[in-house]
């Protein structure tokens, strides 16, 4: 089975899983850092590499407790396929693409490094898919 690609999306403009503290429905949760980091981190309260630190940490917690449950939802959330069939997944949040300092971009390398059987990068922003494209009767 070919490793799924992993990508960033935005909540509301593509399809793929919700890891937001803000609205990560069930096991997506455990993906999701505190509500209590975001807001620290969008305050300025602490700098960027310690909230990745809090968050690593976060991921590591739940992984072990969850790590199951959280391969089966990712698993089961909304993948689409390349043209050569492999398997891909958005991860969403609400950062506007092209932000460079978002958690699900912490959340993708995190996950290819610990589940690297199960999960590829799928490239930069750049790789979005282009939803005008497929208005325009692709
Ligand atoms: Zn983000």
């Amino acid at each position: 089975m070919q490793p799924t690609q992993l990508f960033r999306g935005v909540v509301g403009s593509h399809y793929g899983l919700d890891v937001t503290a803000q609205s990560a429905q069930l096991f997506a949760a455990k993906l999701a850092p505190s509500w209590k980091m975001v807001m620290a981190a969008k305050r300025k309260r602490i700098p960027w590499e310690v909230f990745r630190q809090q968050y690593e940490q976060l991921l590591d917690m739940n992984w072990q407790l969850y790590h199951r449950e959280i391969l089966e939802t990712l698993d089961h959330a909304s993948l689409e396929y390349s043209v050569d069939l492999a398997p891909q997944l958005h991860l969403l949040c609400y950062c506007q693409e092209g932000k460079d300092r978002c958690h699900a971009e912490l959340l993708i390398d995190w996950l290819c490094e610990n589940a690297p059987h199960a999960f590829v990068r799928g490239g930069s922003a750049a790789t979005f898919p282009d939803l005008s494209l497929l208005e325009g009767g692709l």
